[in-house]
Formats: C-alpha cells, structure tokens, sequence
C-alpha cells in the first residue's frame, strides 16, 4: 500500500472510531476469513448481575450469599463484583475473609469466618473432588437461560450456587449479522460453561463454539487455526486475551478494555463494540483496491 491510502485509511478509521495501529494490520485484516471474539466484555457488556441463589437442602440463602460475597471482596472479576453488589443491595453484611486466593480461569478461595471457603467453577469443584449431584438440574436450568453458575464450597461440601447474567452490548447482533455477510467465519471463545456458552451463541448465530477455556487456551486456538492455514483476527477485551490478540493475523482490542489487550492489538475500536469491526474491514477492502 501506498504511503498516502495508507494514511487516508487511517483517518478514516480514526473518524469512524477505529484505530488502525499500522499498514500491516489493515494489508493483513483484508485477508482474514476467521473471525474469533471473546465473550465477555466484547460480546456482552462485561457487567453481570448477580440473578440467583440457590441454597442446597438444609442451608440459608443468605448465608451463601455471605460466604460468596465475603470471599469476592477480594477479587477484581466481574463475575465478584456482582456477587458483591448483589449482596450489597439485598442488605448481606459481609465478613472478612483471608488467605484469599484466585484459581486463574476457575475460582476463589480462602477462609471466611475460620472456615474453608470456595467458589467457582465446574472444574474447581472436580478438582476438589465435588460434584454437584444435587444441584446440577437447577445449574443447567440456569445456564440455559445464558447465566453462569458458580458453587459455593463451605469445608468440602457443596452449599448452594449462585449464577449471575451478563447482558449482550445492544450492538451486538447486527454486528454479527454485518460480519457474517462479510464472509467470516466466528467462533466464540470464552472461559464460560459450555452449556452457557452455546445459549448465548445460539442466540446470535456463531458459527462455533470455544467454551471452558483457560486464558493460555487462547493464544493456542489461534495457532492450532493458523495451522489450518485459516487467517485470524482475535476480538477481546481482557489482560487474559492478550496473549492471543498477539499470535492472531490481526488483533482487535476494545477501547473500553484492558491497556495489554490495546497494546497487543493492530485495531482498537474505541466505542468497545464490534461495528468498528465492520467499518475496518470496509476500509481495508478500497485501500488494497486503490493501490491495485
Ligand atoms: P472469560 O474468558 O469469560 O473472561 P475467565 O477465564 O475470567 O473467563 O473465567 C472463567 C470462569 O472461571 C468463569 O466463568 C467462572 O466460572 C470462573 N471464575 C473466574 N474468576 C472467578 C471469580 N472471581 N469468582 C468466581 N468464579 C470465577
Ligand atoms: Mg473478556
């Protein structure tokens, strides 16, 4: 590309709330069919409600809530802050918990009134050798409904869950609509609940469908498709996305999202939602035609 569409194509973007980071990025986006897009926070707003809280037979509600909220004060994940907000506002007092401790892409645990507790995922409760036997009717109710559920461990027993929603970004369906047009291919990748994941995917017609990942997982999709001899572009919000925004043909950062994420990526769309996705592409296409 000529120095000068190059330079008109990056206006444009910037006007049209694209920041196109270099030539290479906007020469290599013209030719990526796979689109991959993280779940939350780039599909979906990023700010779940805390929705239920379901106590196992013979527990309190509330205490679940205690126990969960206790130990969320401690993290800064989206999913804590509803936990926490939600408590809040139905009138929980927390208690202080320590020897806090986040398991990367499960959970949290630590010790809240001298007693053991835990909080995640599926796959903290296996490795801690739980099932979720009782209430595994009641998490798939909710999952199907898009939530992502979450036990509470209380010293090696399952006492409840609870499961918070996370609306999809207004935008987000006729983004999507707009990109399949286009041609690309989208696959969701995200370190939800496989059934939570297909919910929301089916709702928006992904094509497919990358649930329970772990944050390393995501740099390796990315490879595993370039292998393919597939073209990427990575869509993502988090410090977690980051490493995959890096190995992608094009990473694409929401402005609204983490600076590592930004500064991982060839476009930043600083409306934080995926219309800028479609606009680039549109730019991409008559810069490489002017310059043929
Ligand atoms: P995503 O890729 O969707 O941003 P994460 O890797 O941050 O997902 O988290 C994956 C899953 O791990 C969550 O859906 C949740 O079940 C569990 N998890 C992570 N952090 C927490 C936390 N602070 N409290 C409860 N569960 C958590
Ligand atoms: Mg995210």
């Amino acid at each position: 590309a000529t120095p000068m569409s190059i330079m008109t194509a990056t206006g444009r973007g910037a006007q049209a709330g694209v920041l196109i980071k270099n030539a290479e990025a906007l020469e290599r986006f013209e030719k990526v069919d796979t689109l991959i897009v993280d779940k939350t926070g780039t599909l979906t707003e990023g700010k779940p409600r805390l929705v239920t809280v379901l106590p196992e037979p013979g527990r309190d509600e509330a205490e679940v809530l205690r126990l969960a909220a206790s130990l969320e004060r401690g993290s800064e994940h989206p999913l804590a802050e509803a936990i926490v907000r939600g408590a809040e506002e139905r009138g929980v007092d927390m208690a202080k918990a320590s020897d806090f401790e986040a398991v990367t892409g499960k959970g949290v645990r630590g010790v809240v009134d001298g007693r053991a507790v835990a909080l995640g995922n599926l796959a903290l409760i296996t490795d801690m050798g739980l099932e979720g036997r009782e209430l595994a009717d009641k998490a798939n109710a909710r999952r199907d409904e898009g939530e992502t559920v979450m036990f509470v461990v209380l010293e090696d027993e399952i006492a409840g869950l609870v499961s918070v929603a996370d609306p999809v970004k207004e935008t987000t369906p006729a983004a999507l609509k707009a990109l399949h047009d286009l041609g690309f291919r989208i696959i969701m990748a995200t370190g939800d609940n496989e059934r939570t994941a297909k919910s929301i995917g089916a709702r928006l017609g992904i094509d497919e469908i990358r649930a329970d990942v772990l944050p390393e997982d995501k740099a390796r999709i990315v490879r595993e498709l370039q292998a393919e001899g597939r073209k990427v572009a990575m869509a993502g919000d988090g410090v977690n996305d980051a490493p995959a925004l890096a190995q992608a043909d094009v990473g694409i950062a929401m402005g609204t999202g983490a600076d590592v994420a930004i500064e991982s990526a060839g476009f930043t769309l600083i409306k934080g939602n995926l219309d800028g996705i479609v606009r680039a592409r549109r730019l991409a296409r008559a810069t490489m035609r002017n310059i043929r």
